[in-house]
């Protein structure tokens, strides 16, 4: 074995060194972690489902029906009824003619880009969208052409110095690590070329957004002018797997041609009819995604009298960006001791100087829990 021990010493000098906090029990705003009681707030379980009752509820019933492992691949024997119905069920709830399951967002968008462009086209993409479409870039062979995070001149430009093949322009639809929403209107009206196609990567969006949960898009007034949706479902929908949507020729080609979709087990058919379960309560929670908004302008309106500089975010994800690795560590660190879970988020995660505090809200926080929040943090500031 060639040794590694430079890169982890290295790591370690530059305040890089990444390491996994053991935690018990569900997700929700009181965790124990590393055998400490905190109040968290950084899960991607926006609207507090990763834990709900008639969710768990179905698993359960459904793994007596499937049992627990798919046992092959979805092109195999391991595509279910459960996977069948929740695909059309997605399809329908985001309006498009197709939807497909996948095991993860990550391999979501691995496989749509590498099967939809290769050597002779273009990736055209945010400076600031997430890892997993700039790897999928990279797998694809194309060409990548970052511009200025949310600028659209720069995105012409780029859009221009890519004139041969066809051009992929994908896009977070809420950014991940910033919270920020895509101008999607614009890039929109920038697709209309038929060599260009729009992916949305709505992983934060989705049922947070948009009517009853429809996500960015819909949001902004352009859901159906999108080409390629791609939704993940272990976030706001509490489950686990992703999907992408579109067209009917889309998801055929997604079928025949991604290879994180052919060469990999389905996931499991209870997960699938749990996130059935979960779909219907996305519908239906206006209610909680009205309590994130009002949990959201109390962290805002608190933060900003006390001096804190927020970015432009409306939606659950409210970073503090502090600049420099070391002291985004230290705060985190003492917010824990504080009794506050905030991860500190470090390159290469998100650019060099601007490792943050990436604050998340769910709906089942409390004001009292967003109080408590903005308390350590002017303790700890
Ligand atoms: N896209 C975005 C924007 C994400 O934030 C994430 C997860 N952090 C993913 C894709 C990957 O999704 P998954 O966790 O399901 O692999």
């Amino acid at each position: 074995m060639f040794p590694l021990q430079d890169f982890l010493k290295q790591q370690q000098a530059q305040d890089l060194y990444r390491t996994r906090k053991v935690c018990e029990g569900h997700q929700g705003p009181r965790q124990i972690c590393d055998g400490k009681e905190v109040l968290s707030f950084c899960s991607n379980d926006y609207l507090g489902l990763a834990a709900e009752p008639e969710i768990a509820d179905s698993l359960r019933k459904a793994t007596e029906k499937y049992g627990v492992g798919s046992g092959a691949a979805h092109l195999v024997n391991g595509h279910s009824h459960a996977h069948h119905a929740l695909e059309e069920e997605l399809a329908t709830f985001v309006g498009r003619e197709r939807a497909l399951l996948f095991s993860t967002g990550y391999m979501a968008n691995m496989g749509t880009v590498s099967a939809l462009i290769g050597r002779n086209d273009y990736v055209i993409a945010d400076k600031l969208v997430h890892a997993s479409l700039l790897d999928a870039a990279k797998l694809s062979g194309a060409k990548l052409h970052r511009y200025t995070h949310g600028d659209i001149n720069s995105l012409q430009q780029r859009l221009s110095a890519a004139d041969k093949g066809n051009r992929l322009l994908v896009t977070d639809g809420v950014f991940s690590m910033d919270g920020d929403i895509a101008p999607l209107p614009e890039l929109v009206r920038h697709t209309q070329d038929e060599s260009i196609a729009l992916l949305v990567d709505d992983a934060h969006g989705f049922g947070v957004m948009g009517t009853h949960g429809r996500g960015s898009a819909d949001h902004l007034g352009c859901h159906d002018d999108v080409d390629i949706l791609v939704g993940t479902l272990g976030k706001a929908f509490g489950t686990f797997g992703a999907f992408v949507a579109g067209s009917e020729e889309l998801v055929e080609t997604l079928i025949q041609k991604a290879r994180s979709y052919i060469y990999t087990t389905a996931l499991p058919p209870a997960i699938a009819e749990a996130t059935r379960t979960s779909l219907r309560l996305v519908e239906r929670a206006d209610d909680r995604r009205e309590k994130l908004q009002q949990l959201i302008k109390r962290f805002r309106q608190g933060a900003t009298q006390l001096g804190m500089t927020l970015s432009d975010s409306q939606t659950p994800i409210q970073p503090l960006v502090i600049g420099d690795a070391a002291q985004a560590m230290r705060m985190s660190e003492r917010l824990v001791q504080a009794g506050i879970l905030i991860t500190a988020i470090r390159p290469p995660t998100v650019p060099e100087g601007s490792a943050r505090l990436r604050i998340t809200f769910s709906a089942t926080h409390t004001e009292q829990d967003v109080d408590s929040l903005l308390g350590a943090l002017e303790q700890c500031a």
